[in-house]
């Protein structure tokens, strides 16, 4: 039988990091498999579910890099379905009415379940209350619902989050009472904040598109969700997708909660922005560029990304440092900045106005540029820091920056002098 998989989202909010991760362990595995990953749009909340919704998260699988092999369905179009199913439980004797509702009553003994990540979980039949199926109005429960939908959609392997573990033995008594073979079960533990509670709102952004607004990659983004409570073995911690897939596995899944830690997603981000051509980031850098207010020209754009990407978390400080490269009025002073200005200002204005002097003079090139601001360090008998560092602070605002004499570079002859002149003039 050919593996299903597939991944049930409410459209009742959006994409949040922990369905996008349960998205991801399912797509993995059919990948890994050659099976199928299916989509079920579960908005039989009639209220709380919007087509709004439905898009934002379809757009932000599709943002992960993560297609799926059907059309969706849509649970709240086979009522019927799950009323004819219904109907013949009454009127098979495994279900029955009251106050108008059909009520399904568990076997009673053991219910239990080799789970794909827990091991052995067992339930006591007797334990569990009889439980509505069809209200009174008709409508399906969501215990129900999950489970004629997934029979019908032929699923082979249900994961899904750890909370649904008390909704399984209901599931697994519904699948006997209807004569259906049992899917394979596997509940991925919970993500939690840095602070060990559930991941929420007070944590900070939740829904996947905020990530991609704050300017991490998808890539980046697909990697820190698959890390969340898998991994490989090893210490291994990049990964291209065609690597995830060859080394995913249920196995590989841990059972206690992973933690979100932001700064590894910006660390690992970090690492994508390192990895990729400025001609990929372009894309996403020059919209934000275009919203600050700058709008330099493509091969200007692309030296300063090569520039700065290597030093940046997020594609919103890649493009803040661009801006800062190709217009003085980005360039805002910060307080490490202030603080070695103010040791020496007498200092700091004597190195620029000594390397204004040797600049006028040298050819545009980073090689060219190195020598000479090395040989004045000589000449003064000084490290070479000496004068690198002001000319540093005088073009950006900050201590740290990709080499000085490339920094020269892509800032441009003519920008930098008169940027350095302004800052001698100022000190
Ligand atoms: N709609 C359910 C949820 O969002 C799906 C549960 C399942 O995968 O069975 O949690």
């Amino acid at each position: 039988m050919s593996t299903r998989v597939r991944f049930a989202p409410s459209p009742t909010g959006y994409l949040h990091v922990g369905g996008a991760r349960t998205a991801l362990f399912n797509w993995l595995y059919a990948r890994r498999v050659g099976g199928r990953f299916l989509l079920r749009i579960e908005d039989t909340d009639k209220q709380r579910s919007t087509d709004e919704h439905t898009r934002v998260i379809l757009d932000g699988l599709t943002w992960l890099g993560l297609d799926w092999d059907e059309e969706p369905v849509f649970q709240g179009a086979r009522v019927k379905r799950h009323q004819e199913v219904a109907d013949k439980l009454l009127a098979d004797g495994k279900a029955y009415l009251e106050e108008g509702a059909i009520r399904f009553p568990l076997p009673p003994g053991e219910i239990a379940w080799d789970d794909a990540v827990h091991g052995p979980i067992s339930f006591q039949g007797d334990d569990i209350k009889d439980f509505v199926i069809l209200r009174t109005d008709r409508t399906p429960i969501y215990n129900f619902a999950v489970v004629v939908d997934d029979i019908d959609m032929r699923i082979t392997h249900v994961l899904r989050g750890d909370d649904h573990i008390s909704n399984t033995p209901k599931q697994i008594a519904l699948y006997r009472a209807l004569g259906a073979s049992l899917p394979r079960f596997g509940h991925v533990p919970m993500i939690h904040g840095p602070d060990g509670k559930k991941l929420s709102k007070r944590h900070g952004a939740e829904a996947v598109g905020d990530y991609e607004h704050m300017g991490i990659l998808p890539a980046a983004m697909r990697n820190f969700l698959a890390l969340l409570g898998w991994s490989p073995g090893g210490d291994r911690e990049i990964m291209t997708l065609d690597e995830m897939v060859r080394l995913f596995s249920f196995e590989g899944i841990q059972k206690k909660p992973a933690i979100f830690d932001m700064t590894k997603l910006e660390w690992m981000n970090g690492q994508y922005l390192s990895m990729a051509p400025a001609e990929e980031l372009y894309p996403l850098v020059s919209p934000q560029l275009a919203q600050l207010g700058l709008n330099g020209n493509q091969d200007a754009v692309l030296k300063a990304i090569a520039a700065v990407k290597t030093r940046s978390r997020t594609t919103l400080d890649v493009a803040k440092q661009v801006a800062v490269r190709l217009d003085a009025k980005f360039v805002a002073f910060d307080d490490k900045a202030k603080k070695e200005i103010a040791k020496d200002p007498a200092g700091y204005q004597a190195s620029l106005e000594a390397s204004l002097a040797v600049l006028r003079k040298t050819d545009w090139t980073s090689q060219a540029l190195e020598q000479s601001l090395r040989a004045l360090a000589d000449a003064k008998g000084v490290a070479a820091g000496k004068i690198f560092q002001p000319i540093r602070i005088a073009l950006t605002g900050g201590t740290v920056s990709e080499p000085v004499n490339e920094l020269l570079y892509v800032v441009g002859k003519e920008a930098a002098l008169k940027r350095l002149q302004a800052a001698v003039n100022y000190a």
